[in-house]
């Protein structure tokens, strides 16, 4: 039974960011898993534009986004085997499939909703959950054949944006001798400032280049790489002998089909392709990941910098600006 009408932003069809609709939705009674919560502030993430653009094709009419934090309203019965961990009144937050969190209040499944620690406000919470599990994921899950120790040398794409002043921070903590690269001097001296230890300018250097002298030819570890198109095939020949390729995004399109031959002539490589949903498939998982991102966060190690806020209504202009590649750090929504 629906009860409340809710701000919602919806698309009909993919396209730009002018599809992105500013609705009244219906929102009812929680089910068995699900709870409602009600919304303080939503995260804007890279996600939402492959979802908006089509890249990612999803049935229409579909609420975009994918993280949120905000109060527990009411909550259902827990599922066999899987008790109900939150109650009304719960300080909360989330990364989530199903999309859905461009909302005011909106009904959901609970195992992916954490408990929000007093110490973090709503709207680092809002901020943070999304792209901080995704580098915990990426620094403490995706490693090559040994793992990573410190004074390790990885490559990090877009080390200025949202996950990349995480990964920045995240790998100073860990030891690791993180190299980012980012579009312009200003976002370089950013991810400098935030523990990157070497960083390059893409948009002028050649990164290759860089690398192996930052490296003194070895190469690194690891390649994380959400840019995608413009920088895979580049990529490879960062990596020393069995290094890992860890492609995890596709900002400048998706990555060209390629034959893994070319892995055994550039040094016997690994790849892999990461999402954060293949690892927060359970609670208990999730939880694990999140009190590990809290724990980086409470104790001053990860400090998540929000640079843009928008009013949910003003949702198209955030798109125009992640998509123009004129943000850093975190993108919110608020209500
Ligand atoms: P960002 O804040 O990092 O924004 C994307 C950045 O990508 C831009 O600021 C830009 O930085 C860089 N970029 C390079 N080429 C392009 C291009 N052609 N068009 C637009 N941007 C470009 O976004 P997020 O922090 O939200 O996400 C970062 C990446 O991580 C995304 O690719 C996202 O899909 C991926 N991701 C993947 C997850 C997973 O589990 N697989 C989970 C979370 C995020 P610059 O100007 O410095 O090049």
């Amino acid at each position: 039974m629906a009860l409340f009408t809710s701000k919602a932003v919806r698309i009909d069809q993919h396209g730009g960011p002018e599809e992105l609709k500013l609705v009244d939705v219906r929102v009812g009674e929680p089910g068995p898993g699900e709870i409602r919560i009600r919304h303080k502030a939503v995260g804007l993430n890279y996600i939402d534009v492959y979802q908006r653009s089509g890249l990612y094709r999803l049935p229409m009419p579909l609420q975009l986004g994918m993280e949120a934090s905000g109060v527990v309203e009411a909550v259902g019965e827990g599922l066999p085997g899987q008790p109900m961990h939150l109650k009304a009144g719960d300080r909360a937050a989330y990364a989530s499939q199903p999309p859905g969190s461009y909302c005011e209040v909106r009904v959901m499944p609970a195992k992916c909703v954490c408990k929000l620690p007093d110490a973090i406000s709503f709207e680092l919470g809002a901020a943070m959950m999304l792209k901080g599990l995704t580098v915990q994921y990426l620094l403490r899950r995706t490693q090559p054949q040994g793992g990573l120790q410190a004074g390790d040398f990885v490559l990090f794409h877009a080390a200025a944006g949202g996950v990349g002043l995480i990964a920045c921070q995240w790998a100073r903590a860990m030891g690791l001798q993180l190299i980012g690269t980012a579009g312009s001097d200003e976002k370089c001296a950013l991810a400098k400032a935030h523990g990157a230890a070497f960083v390059i300018n893409y948009a002028k250097e050649d990164f290759v280049a860089r690398v192996k002298e930052i490296t003194g030819d070895l190469g690194v570890k690891v390649v994380y790489d959400s840019v995608g198109k413009d920088t895979f095939d580049r990529s490879l020949d960062c990596l020393r002998p069995f290094g890992l390729m860890a492609s995890f995004g596709n900002a400048s399109g998706p990555v060209e089909p390629f034959s893994p031959g070319i892995l055994g002539t550039k040094g016997s490589l690994y790849v892999t392709r990461q999402t954060l949903f293949s690892h927060i498939t359970t609670r208990e998982n999730t939880q694990e990941m999140a009190d590990d991102l809290f724990e980086m966060v409470t104790s001053g190690k990860v400090n998540i910098r929000i640079d843009q806020r928008f009013p949910l209504a003003e949702v198209q202009q955030a798109h125009r600006m992640l998509e123009a590649r004129k943000t850093t750090g975190c993108t919110i929504l608020t209500l």
